[in-house]
């Protein structure tokens, strides 16, 4: 990971002493399982992780599940297991931030006894009526409260002796301040719901701001990594690690969140695409999802690169979809086997080749990695090329099959094309060529320019698939910004399902995890909807490169 502005601060923080003295850089990831990891957490994990690795420190995991909702453990295994791959162990360190409920209630019976916290029975109306503005302080007539007091009324709080809303429990700060989240924020409520783990043991939940601080401080973090919206929220943050009783002092570093266009990225509205079926699952090829980029074929390394060159700012900004691309191509470019895949078949007879022969070529599976090795090919008389590389009547420009124009049947001859047949509505149902033994490999001895190469499969060997084609899930750069309703931009065309399609037979033998680029079609992979006789292939990204470096 290069540097940036967080390290800058954890340097100064380590050059200093003081709180971190001796102590190793601590992180954690705090994701709420309420729905699947997608790129921006992505981001935040290679910060989080990234960082502790930097500094031989340590980042725990911990499900920030404070919220009493029906959290599943399908989430948290999902969770998990985004995480080992995109490359990182969070070691023993797996918490629950619901296990630390009784040290949360403990810390709040301290403050109220320190008289820095209060019963309030202001509704949640008049609490919003009161809370003043600029010029104008906040007003709570509990404020002054007694001690006692409170401490009687939270502990029946927690009994259940009062409904949702009757009464919260407030920090004692300032109302008069110029941030509005001093101004005696509410740090308990009483919610009547069970929650995942702890059942309904409790009916008083602690506010995010009030829970947080106090989470990493039970677990010694020393840095708080979180993203740019809890910036306001800090004075807080800070104020409860000073008034409770701490044995570290976590410094909160907000860096700016990662956005994408042409997506979203809340899980409220990933999760929505999944349970209205517009996509397929949480791993649906065309979500944001870490399982929906792992499945269209994304690495974990084009990830990393892709979070690594985006950089850490103080910033918010939005990513163009077209570089998260970029990047895929890069690692792929490298790493995927070639093959050949025909997407639109039509057939093409080499009428001066023997009916009953076959050759096999070999040929290799990367062109500057020799080390990947080589494949066989296998080449007769009939072929499937795709059905836009003839044309009857050529374009202008046009340098494929045309009556009369010699092609390059990549890695094997040189063909020269001599009519075709059509159907009776005139479509092209076969082409014609004779080949040029002298040519075998592909190459012209004489040296004569054939300009055009096409790719091609043996049509008596060939496998039948499935290919997906992928492209934005939304129409609009920004489906979700000012009061737009992202499901009117839905892309009609963000999957195009191509059966029928041919493929190279050593594609039998493609792996979940392999990946390949088929010639001039794109990079592609496997597909977990696969059969033995059915195999489905997902394009990763197509072989253009659409982004800009501005
Ligand atoms: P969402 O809006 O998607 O529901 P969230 O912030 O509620 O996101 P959490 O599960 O609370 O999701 O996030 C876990 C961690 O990931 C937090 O520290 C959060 O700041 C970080 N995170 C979430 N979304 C992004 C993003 N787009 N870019 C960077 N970090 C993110
Ligand atoms: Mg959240």
């Amino acid at each position: 990971m290069s540097g940036n502005f967080i390290h800058t601060f954890i340097d100064e923080d380590i050059a200093e002493g003081g709180a971190y003295y001796g102590k190793k850089v601590h992180t954690r990831f705090p994701p709420e399982p309420n729905g699947y990891l997608h790129i921006g957490h992505a981001k935040a994990i290679f910060v989080d992780f990234g960082t502790a690795e930097k500094y031989g420190g340590l980042c725990n995991l911990r499900m920030d599940d404070t919220n009493p909702t029906k959290e599943d453990v399908e989430y948290v295994d999902a969770i998990k297991e985004d995480i080992r791959w995109l490359g990182f162990d969070w070691g023993d360190r797996f918490y629950y931030a619901s296990d630390y409920f009784e040290q949360m209630y403990d810390c709040a019976v301290e403050l109220i006894k320190k008289g820095l916290a209060y019963v309030c029975e202001l509704s949640g109306e008049q609490m919003r009526e009161y809370r003043g503005d600029i010029s104008t302080p906040a007003k709570s007539p509990y404020r002054d409260r007694p001690v006692e007091e409170s401490l009687d009324l939270f502990q029946r709080m927690r009994n259940g002796e009062f409904e949702d809303g009757k009464m919260t429990l407030r920090a004692k700060i300032d109302l008069a301040s110029g941030n509005f989240n001093m101004r005696d924020p509410v740090i308990y409520r009483i919610n009547h719901m069970a929650h995942h783990r702890t059942g309904t043991k409790w009916c008083i939940y602690p506010m995010y701001d009030f829970a947080h601080p106090i989470e990493d401080v039970i677990e010694g973090i020393t840095h708080s990594l979180c993203t740019l919206e809890f910036e306001a929220h800090r004075p807080l943050y800070d104020w409860v690690v000073e008034n409770i009783s701490a044995e570290c002092r976590p410094r909160q570093i907000e860096f700016a969140r990662l956005g994408i266009n042409n997506t979203v990225m809340s899980k409220r509205k990933l999760r929505a695409l999944v349970e209205e079926n517009y996509v397929s699952g949480w791993d649906d090829p065309r979500m944001p999802t870490i399982c929906g980029l792992r499945r269209r074929g994304y690495t974990p390394k084009a990830i990393r690169s892709f979070t690594d060159q985006i950089g850490v700012s103080k910033v918010n900004s939005t990513v163009e979809y077209g570089f998260l691309e970029h990047c895929l191509r890069d690692d792929l470019n490298e790493t995927a086997a070639r093959a050949m895949a025909v997407l639109d078949p039509v057939k093409l007879v080499i009428t001066n080749y023997p009916e009953d022969k076959t050759e096999v070529f070999e040929v290799e599976n990367h062109p500057n990695h020799p080390e990947m090795g080589v494949r066989e090919v296998t080449f007769s008389r009939e072929l499937y090329i795709e059905s836009t590389d003839f044309m009857e009547e050529p374009i202008k420009k046009y340098q494929r099959l045309y009556p009369g124009n010699e092609v390059r049947i990549k890695s094997a001859y040189i063909v020269k094309c001599t009519g075709c047949k059509k159907d009776e509505s005139g479509r092209v149902t076969e082409v014609y060529a004779e080949y040029d033994p002298a040519t075998r490999g592909g190459n012209t001895p004489d040296g004569r320019k054939v300009r055009g190469t096409i790719h091609w499969v043996n049509a008596a060997d060939c496998i039948d698939a499935e290919l997906r084609l992928y492209d934005n899930l939304f129409t609009d750069p920004e489906p979700d910004t000012g009061d737009k309703n992202f499901l009117d931009f839905l892309n009609p065309e963000s999957l195009v399902i191509k059966t029928g399609c041919k493929l190279e037979k050593s594609l039998l033998d493609a792996k979940p995890d392999d990946r390949f680029q088929f010639m001039r079609q794109g990079y592609f992979c496997l597909d977990k909807d696969s059969s033995q006789d059915k195999p489905v292939f997902n394009r990763s990204v197509s072989l253009k490169d659409s982004f800009k470096r501005s």
